[in-house]
């Protein structure tokens, strides 16, 4: 495996870590990634026998989910550098992106419960971290039917007015909560999750800036499931909403009922959530290259090689370009983030906007490098290419570039 290192100092144990990620993810995501894709029926791609739940092993025996979660609850946070993590992130979103999403998205409940922990939480997050069959799984879910952006603009100005309150409210009765609502369709693991960080309204009058971070296992009464979103790329991993019907959760589970810690928690995982989506792009436009290198060398037309045609080999440069730029400014990005933590909101926006959009524009040119084949289901790049554009909508929109310019 040839891993770009320009302007770092890769040493022989980054190396080694990029090479097992490389490994898991090309024997083990990559082919799984495929099966789940052309799954016509979303629900076979989470059922007890589909080969997601092969994955999700191979991910937690390797340790992959705990890599953020400190050694005192159980975690290896302090074993895994920041040059290491980039470059395991960016080998699990060249495999596949959407299984790469899965297993970020699951650690978030358990990051945020082990950041705030509770006496009564810290099991959850140790029983995540020993966790080596998949049987613990984490969504983050904020967004609803009616407040999609909302969530994303919630701490602006303005947004402090009653009809900006979340649809999901947690009500305070007697020593617990009993929570009312529904999460969008568009969580991730929203159908699998065993465990979430659910963001609820505690106080309506303040609208978005009314809000509390509730940690809760999904299992408990009056929670239900809609089912597993059909869409158009990324169906490796399921996507759904859930239901909250007078769900009683102690007080202890309200993990965050203080809404300006709430709000710029929030924040911080959104940049979080942003650095490794970038690094996760940054991976799949690297393989879209890579499939049209392939091809370009093996398609023989007007008598050679197509990549030994000028037109095609300048076209595969400028790819090349935009991958290496993207992947620069990616990983530069997440350096500074984790050297002074929580990190730049506007550069990680940045950085995941560059980043899906060079995806996206590099898996079109792929296709069009594959010609005609581009098109056909049975051509990766074509995967590839539907993967990229959900990229772009997901989970902060790319239009939604007007939240980083509010940052400037
Ligand atoms: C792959 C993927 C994964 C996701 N994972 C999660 C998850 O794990 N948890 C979760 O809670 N949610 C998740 N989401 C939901 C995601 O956060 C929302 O899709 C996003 O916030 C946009 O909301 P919406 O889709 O309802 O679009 P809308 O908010 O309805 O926006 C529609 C369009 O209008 C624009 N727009 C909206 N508001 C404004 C405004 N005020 N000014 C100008 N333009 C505006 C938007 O940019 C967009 O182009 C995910 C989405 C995707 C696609």
């Amino acid at each position: 495996m040839d891993i770009s290192a320009i302007g770092l100092n890769i040493s022989e144990e980054h190396r080694a870590a990029a090479e097992t990620a490389h490994r898991f993810a090309m024997e083990v995501m990559r082919p799984a990634g495929i099966t789940l894709d052309k799954m016509s029926d979303p629900r076979d791609v989470i059922s007890r026998d589909s080969i997601l739940w092969k994955v999700y092993k191979k991910h937690r025996e390797l340790g992959f989910h705990k890599g953020a979660i400190p050694k005192a609850m159980g975690g290896i946070q302090e074993d895994v550098d920041a040059l290491t993590a980039i470059l395991v992130q960016e080998q699990l979103g060249y495999g596949d992106a959407g299984l790469a999403m899965s297993f970020g998205v699951s650690m978030m409940p358990f990051i945020i419960a082990s950041i705030f922990a509770k006496p009564e939480i810290e099991g959850f997050v140790r029983e995540y971290c020993e966790d080596t069959e998949g049987k613990m799984v984490g969504c983050w879910a904020f967004t609803e039917p009616d407040h999609g952006s909302d969530w994303i603009l919630g701490a602006q100005p303005g947004f402090d007015q009653p009809q900006y309150a979340p649809s999901v409210r947690a009500i305070r009765n007697g020593d617990d909560y009993v929570l009312q609502g529904q999460k969008s369709s568009f969580i991730s693991n929203g159908a699998i999750a065993t465990h979430g960080a659910i963001y609820v309204s505690l106080d309506r009058s303040r609208g978005m800036k009314g809000t509390g971070i509730a940690f809760l296992p999904l299992d408990l009464p009056g929670v239900s499931r809609g089912k597993p979103m059909d869409k158009l790329g990324l169906r490796s991993y399921s996507q759904g909403e859930i239901i909250f019907e007078d769900v009683r959760i102690p007080e202890w589970m309200m993990l965050i009922p203080d809404s300006e810690l709430a709000l710029n928690i929030s924040q911080t995982l959104f940049a979080a959530a942003n650095g490794s989506l970038s690094l996760t792009f940054v991976g799949l436009a690297q393989a879209a290259l890579d499939e049209a290198l392939k091809y370009a060398k093996t398609r023989i037309q007007g008598g050679r090689p197509l990549i030994e045609h000028q037109s095609i080999k300048l076209k595969l440069f400028n790819m090349f370009t935009m991958v290496e730029s993207a992947r620069a400014y990616a990983r530069q990005v997440a350096l500074e983030s984790a050297m002074q933590p929580p990190g730049s909101a506007k550069h990680s926006l940045s950085a995941k906007i560059l980043a899906t959009e060079t995806a996206y524009h590099v898996a079109s040119e792929a296709i069009q490098i594959h010609g005609g084949y581009g098109m056909s289901r049975e051509f990766f790049i074509e995967k590839l290419f539907r993967d990229a554009r959900v990229g772009m909508l997901g989970e902060e929109n790319n239009s939604l570039a007007l939240l980083g310019a509010s940052y400037l």
